[in-house]
């Protein structure tokens, strides 16, 4: 037996005249105009989120790109950056990487996946640096590891306090064991800055797993997190299978983190400017 009974794509009204079937029309909504909270499971209407990007219903966080951060972050038109235009040599040939990079230029308008540069928060200066999950989940290849090391070396030599959003899906698989070295790398100009006595300071958000974990984004000397971010070295999956064991529901969530003693503390994201004013001006110089 057919399985359809319907033999071709027309639909014969009248013998003298064919007329092409139409599919039921789907309803078309842009994407831009609402998004799932993956906090609450609801359809919200972008416009709700507001410029915080916060779920009005459960108060989720999205993630937000760089130049978002930015301006909830910075003083008005006080950011310069740095360190742009520096290109991975591509040591492995990896297959489409070039091309890769080019389209996530294109679409977010950064030139890696983290943003570099000085700012003034409530007018201290700092070195900023803000990383973007919407380039290739702000994996950490070789030029993110450079420009975070040009930060510190930068504001080592200039006196300033750094202040780092990590977002991170960990190593950059086109780049192999280079990307991997970044951690070395990153975190020995982390060190160097620290004995300068200068302040340094990371806010994880969501995710902040791999390579950044473990390298330069748990080692800043204040660590906040923004709420429900996930931050992790391996997936739980991978935990999982190693230890046999059924994880918590809330592992690497910075909630976990914070009761375990490697988070400082939660802040919401409408208050992190004025927190991390008030920590720059105990701990931070920056004027
Ligand atoms: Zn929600």
């Amino acid at each position: 037996m057919p399985l359809f009974s319907k033999k071709d794509k027309y639909i014969r009204i009248n013998p003298n005249r064919a007329i092409r079937e139409t599919p039921q029309a789907k309803p078309e909504v842009p994407d831009e105009l609402f998004s799932k909270c993956p906090g609450c499971k609801h359809t919200i209407y972008q416009k709700d989120l507001g410029s915080e990007r916060i779920c009005p219903n459960c108060g989720y966080t999205f993630r937000i790109t760089a130049f978002e951060r930015l301006s909830l972050i910075a003083d008005e038109n006080s950011f310069d950056e740095l360190f742009t235009g520096i290109e991975t040599t591509d040591p492995l040939r990896f297959p489409h990487y070039k091309e890769k990079l080019a389209q996530m230029r294109e679409k977010t308008g950064l030139d890696e996946a983290v943003l570099t540069g000085t700012a003034l928060i409530k007018g201290r200066k700092i070195a900023l640096g803000i990383m973007d999950s919407n380039f290739i989940m702000a994996s950490m290849g070789t030029v993110v590891g450079e420009k975070i090391t040009r930060l510190f070396e930068y504001a080592t030599e200039q006196e300033l306090p750094v202040v780092l959003f990590t977002a991170s899906g960990g190593a950059r698989m086109q780049e192999g064991i280079m990307s991997l070295m970044q951690m070395a790398k990153t975190s020995a100009a982390v060190q160097r800055h620290s004995k300068a006595g200068l302040f340094y300071l990371t806010v994880l958000t969501d995710p902040t797993t791999g390579g950044v974990t473990a390298s330069f984004a748990m080692e800043g000397d204040i660590i906040l997190a923004e709420a429900q971010a996930l931050v992790g070295f391996a997936g739980r999956r991978v935990i999982e299978s190693t230890v046999r064991e059924k994880l918590p529901d809330d592992f690497q969530k910075a909630e976990f983190l914070l009761e375990h003693g490697f988070v400082d503390a939660i802040v919401k994201r409408g208050e992190l400017r004025d927190t991390i004013a008030t920590l720059l001006s105990f701990h931070g110089g920056g004027l």
